[in-house]
């Protein structure tokens, strides 16, 4: 037997060729994309303007490899955390974040992640592979129904920060995000979406060089080569003067600000050193910094820092005049924080 070809990895013009090819008339092509991408159907069955000879082309050739929620959990803030299974019976995980005028869906890239932040729960899980454009393209849509059906709000905002390390996934990410703007998909703003790196200056100077519309963030934590070392290895190989680098040719081309993702924790950037030395960094290119709350990941050597360690960080960047603000964590009570998305990835 010949394996079915995931439909959605075809574009709609390879799958009209198909349709001629196989003497079915070509505008179905655009009948049947409706159907995939704008309505999010999961089975060619319910296509219900086709052909009867076209579905059955359809089930004989084709799979949809749809999402499925495994596991959906609630947090007493409103927080949803959804295990996602695949169709190859990996799990990823993906958030959706409400708040007063916003909701926001969080997403992952990777099964697993090949970077070693020592802070970060999934790293403690290998890579087993990319992400497809339509699987990550799939948890929004999951996330746009769950915003609709328990918040009776839309879907505002879809921040990159799940599970993964989406420039290591550059292709396939930028392939959902055309889908989720394209009208014949979710139709939303570029820039209602955050991509977030751990700093991948190649990466990054493509994708300046790429146009792309949507925002960037990075996760800093650091500003000293060697502390930025010691918690996010591979800064070692791609440094933060390498990073600086891709930052200031990104805002050359792109004109858009970089946030910086940063943690503070006791006995690693605490210091006035650190802080001075995160001042100079944001002084290179127009930025600004969103200090996160550390989501504990039952490892002893992190310890979030004390109130007033932060309230020293927020003096100095202000009176340096780089915009900063705190973050408070949503949904830690159900691990579905920054950093803590790791679920079991059975197969
Ligand atoms: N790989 C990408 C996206 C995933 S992580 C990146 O590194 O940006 C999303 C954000 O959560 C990053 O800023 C990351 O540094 C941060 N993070 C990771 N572990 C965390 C933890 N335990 N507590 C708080 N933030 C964490």
């Amino acid at each position: 037997m010949i394996s079915k070809k995931d439909i959605r990895s075809l574009t709609e013009q390879e799958f009209k060729e198909i349709l001629i090819s196989n003497s079915f008339k070509p505008y179905r092509a655009k009948q049947v994309f409706h159907w995939l991408w704008t309505k999010s159907i999961y089975s060619f069955s319910e296509m219900n303007n086709l052909p009867d000879e076209l579905i059955n082309f359809l089930n004989n050739n084709f799979v949809i490899n749809n999402i499925k929620v495994h596991k959906m959990q609630k947090s007493s803030d409103g927080t949803i955390k959804n295990a996602i299974e695949l169709f190859d019976g990996f799990v990823v995980e993906c958030v959706l974040i409400p708040t007063k005028d916003r909701i926001t869906a969080c997403v992952s890239s990777q099964v697993g992640c090949s970077l070693n932040c020592k802070f970060c729960a999934t790293a403690r899980l290998k890579r087993m592979r990319n992400l497809n454009p339509d699987e990550i393209y799939d948890q929004v849509v999951l996330i746009s129904r769950q915003a609709k059906e328990f918040f009776n709000r839309p879907l505002t905002n879809i921040v990159f920060m799940g599970m993964g390390e989406p420039l290591m996934n550059y292709n396939n990410v930028l392939k959902s995000i055309d889908k989720i703007t394209s009208k014949s998909g979710l139709g939303m703003s570029p820039r209602r979406i955050v991509v977030s790196t751990s700093g991948v200056p190649k990466m990054i100077k493509k994708m300046a060089d790429d146009n792309v519309k949507f925002k960037l963030a990075v996760s800093l934590h650091s500003a000293i080569n060697e502390t930025r070392t010691s918690i996010m290895p591979f800064n070692e190989k791609m440094n933060l003067d390498e990073l600086a680098d891709s930052l200031q040719y990104w805002y050359n081309k792109t004109k858009k600000i970089i946030t910086y993702e940063y943690v503070v924790w006791e006995g690693v950037n605490d210091k006035i050193e650190d802080i001075n030395a995160l001042v100079k960094f944001c002084k290179k290119t127009p930025s600004k910094v969103n200090l996160i709350q550390y989501n504990s990941i039952d490892d002893p050597s992190f310890v979030q820092a004390p109130k007033d360690v932060l309230d020293h960080y927020m003096q100095l960047l202000e009176s340096n005049k780089i915009k900063a603000t705190i973050r408070r964590s949503r949904g830690q009570d159900i691990d579905a924080a920054c950093g803590q998305l790791a679920n079991k990835n059975a197969r």
